[in-house]
């Protein structure tokens, strides 16, 4: 019944998250928030409302919303990924919206306030654990990022055991996800943070190296999960973190050479992420999974029985204007609400 009662609820959820202002002087984009998600914006060079730039979401998270609270609307979504079913949770958004701060937390790994991965592998672990008299669960992590339409395995370490940024091409054969990627089971989410520290690490490194940012990359971290019930029969299933490249747009004039190869790979993909969702909430019959390595890698988890998560970002300043009217322009596209 549980899952029934999740189904009913749609396979596709968009949710809003607003951050706190860097710039309390200005008034900022945000007018009016809802407690039904809808959520009103204003042009600060002309305050006048406008039925377009009014947005509705399944949720959407003022500035002051805690972890907890943009957790508890996932939550329910964590039980069903240990009752079988694929779940993507994506962070959208332009850079220094809030992105990482809703997966990872704020910078620096405090204690306090972390984020969607955290909480969610503390409830995979804790919903085991309740469970292990009916079902055996088994845990592995995988963590990836592709940057300009490259797979890079995020947890690969050389012979030796040392750990360095090696980098290599993992393929997907449409069956399992991500099958080339390093694969590490783990036990508790003190076990999966290490990792997730490990391929943080790797990404910072190579990003150095490859003298990109790590906003211009998109990184995958995958949670696979096999439960085993008395009579034998085997249930499984994955739960993908998603911390997106930064979707603002670059003017075409303003860069050049390898910058503007990075900017083309990160629009095409975020809108080919963009195709394949709207497809799946408007049941079209052809899914262009094809069209970007994201979604190829995803397949898997974007469509059929498994659910959907965006978190749509924005930073409430006036001059995020332009980038939040994008940015809720594509929340709203891909949304059934
Ligand atoms: P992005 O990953 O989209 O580039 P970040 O998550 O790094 O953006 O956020 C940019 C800055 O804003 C960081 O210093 C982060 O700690 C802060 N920040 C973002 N969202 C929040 C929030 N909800 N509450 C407090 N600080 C936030
Ligand atoms: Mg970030």
């Amino acid at each position: 019944l549980y899952n029934i009662v999740q189904d009913l609820k749609g396979n596709i959820r968009v949710y809003c998250r607003i951050r706190p202002t860097f710039n309390a002087e200005s008034k900022g984009v945000v007018d009016f928030i809802g407690e039904d998600g809808s959520l009103v914006i204003v042009d600060p060079a002309k305050p006048q409302r406008d039925p377009e730039k009014v947005f509705n979401f399944n949720n959407v998270y003022g500035p002051t919303a805690t972890q907890e609270e943009v957790f508890k609307d996932v939550q329910p979504l964590i039980r069903s990924v240990m009752d079988g079913y694929n779940v993507c949770i994506f962070a959208y958004g332009q850079t220094g919206s809030g992105k990482t701060h809703t997966m990872c937390g704020p910078s620096g790994g405090s204690m306090k306030d972390r984020g969607m991965n955290y909480l969610a592998l503390n409830d995979l672990f804790h919903i085991s654990c309740k469970r292990k008299d009916v079902m055996g669960y088994d845990f592995h992590v995988q963590m990836v990022e592709i940057y300009n339409e490259q797979v890079r395995d995020l947890l690969a370490e050389d012979s030796s055991g040392t750990k360095y940024p090696f980098i290599r091409t993992c393929t997907s054969n449409g069956g399992l996800s991500l099958p080339d990627a390093t694969m590490y089971p783990v036990t508790s989410t003190g076990d999966a943070l290490n990792f997730m520290k490990l391929g943080e690490m790797n990404r910072v490194v190579s990003s150095t190296a490859l003298n990109n940012q790590s906003s211009r990359s998109h990184s995958i971290l995958t949670v696979h999960v096999q439960g085993k019930d008395k009579s034998g029969s085997i249930l499984r299933s994955c739960l993908h973190l998603v911390d997106l490249a930064g979707s603002e747009r670059v003017e075409r004039s303003e860069v050049t050479g390898d910058r503007l190869k990075e900017a083309q790979h990160i629009n095409k993909s975020l809108s080919c992420l963009g195709d394949v969702i709207t497809a799946l909430a408007q049941k079209n019959s052809h899914i262009p999974y094809r069209n970007s390595k994201l979604t190829q890698l995803l397949q898997d988890s974007l469509g059929g029985r498994a659910k959907t998560v965006m978190f749509a970002h924005v930073s409430p300043e006036a001059d995020s204007y332009g980038e939040t009217i994008s940015t809720l322009k594509f929340a709203r596209r891909v949304s059934s609400v």
